[in-house]
């Protein structure tokens, strides 16, 4: 059977958010927009809904998901205490692109934690997640929408195939703002441990004068058996089908020319910055953008789009690992499987 589809694109109508909260509280899944991604939702406190999701997806049941929550009444509910520094954050950052680890409450059912004694939380900005969310009545279990391992939906149009027919509802308000998926962040002895890099930076919590860790295996291979904070870190994420290669170098000529070099006698597709899209004699070049708020707005439909090309090879330009660019090569250096050139 096929999802019941909702337009948002330019709607306001919050009422013809009842009938997909009604699927929710009945718990059957939806599939809604955040500023970050699309997400497969369900109430997070019913276990089976919670299951549907990582049928749908194909989920690893030791990778947990995030709760969203629509107000700090709901949060109260999940976790045991929020400390000092974790107030701070969320006064500063939440609604937004921020989720945070907390220790949960016996009412959080383990499926969504992975076992885990803690809970990921966040209050998303997107107007439609948060009215979908209190609606619901409920806090709504949702990780990003796509197949496990692919690229994150941050467009109906990409997801629909791989998704239709597995929730009740899609709500569809057009791309996402963001394109990448939270910063995930976890408070210990007063340091702000980056678990994931998003749109909220570590420059951003550092201006707050609040120390921050940014771990090593957000950008490292995961080695078997190492210990991990974050369980996502394990699992093989948004690849494309196409083998992928990431290569970046501060000197814009010298990638470039790298870039060249290795689409030599290959059908290759690259994804560059406008500002270069000239500098290549190949025919099948996609456009990021320049800022990195482009280049995250663009990044993953992107990635999809070149897997379409059929193409031997996928070459990306990276950025430099600074603000948002470190989030945006955590993700592109494993849609690259860690096939990263940089010189
Ligand atoms: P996604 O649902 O695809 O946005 O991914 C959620 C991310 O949050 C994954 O990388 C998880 O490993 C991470 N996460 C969720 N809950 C926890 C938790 N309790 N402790 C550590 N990481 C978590
Ligand atoms: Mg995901």
């Amino acid at each position: 059977m096929k999802s019941k589809y909702i337009n948002f694109k330019k709607n306001n109508n919050f009422e013809e958010l009842k009938a997909p909260a009604e699927a929710i509280k009945q718990g059957k899944l939806v599939l809604f927009p955040t500023e970050t991604v699309y997400g497969i939702g369900a109430n997070a406190l019913n276990e089976e809904a919670v299951k549907k999701i990582y049928i749908a997806k194909g989920r690893a049941s030791d990778n947990p998901l995030i709760a969203h929550i629509s107000h700090m009444e709901m949060l109260e509910q999940l976790v045991e205490k929020v400390g000092k520094v974790e107030k701070t954050l969320i006064e500063n950052f939440w609604p937004g692109p921020l989720t945070i680890i907390f220790k949960k409450k016996k009412i959080v059912p383990d499926i969504i934690t992975g076992g885990l004694d803690t809970v990921a939380i966040r209050m998303p900005s997107n107007q439609i997640a948060r009215k979908l969310i209190e609606y619901s009545n409920c806090p709504i279990a949702a990780p990003s929408a796509n197949i496990s391992g692919k690229p994150s939906g941050t467009l109906v149009e990409d997801i629909i195939e791989e998704l239709d027919g597995k929730v009740e509802y899609i709500i569809d308000s057009g791309k996402v703002d963001i394109g990448i998926e939270s910063t995930v962040i976890r408070v210990q002895d007063g340091v702000v441990h980056i678990l994931r890099p998003g749109k909220i930076t570590p420059e951003d919590i550092q201006a707050l004068k609040i120390p921050v860790h940014i771990e090593k295996q957000i950008l490292g291979k995961y080695k078997e058996g190492e210990k991990i904070l974050s369980p996502g870190i394990k699992y093989k994420h948004y690849s494309p089908n196409t083998k992928c290669v990431l290569i970046y170098s501060k000197d814009n000529d010298k990638m470039v020319q790298k870039i060249n070099e290795l689409s030599q006698n290959k059908n290759v597709v690259v994804l560059c910055k406008t500002k270069n899209l000239e500098k290549y004699n190949i025919s099948n070049k996609l456009n990021m953008g320049n800022s990195l708020e482009e280049i995250s707005k663009n990044i993953f439909t992107l990635l999809r789009k070149a897997d379409t090309y059929k193409a031997d090879l996928i070459l990306i330009e990276g950025v430099e690992k600074i603000g948002l660019g470190l989030a945006i090569m955590n993700r592109l250096i494993r849609a690259c499987a860690h096939d990263y050139i940089e010189i």
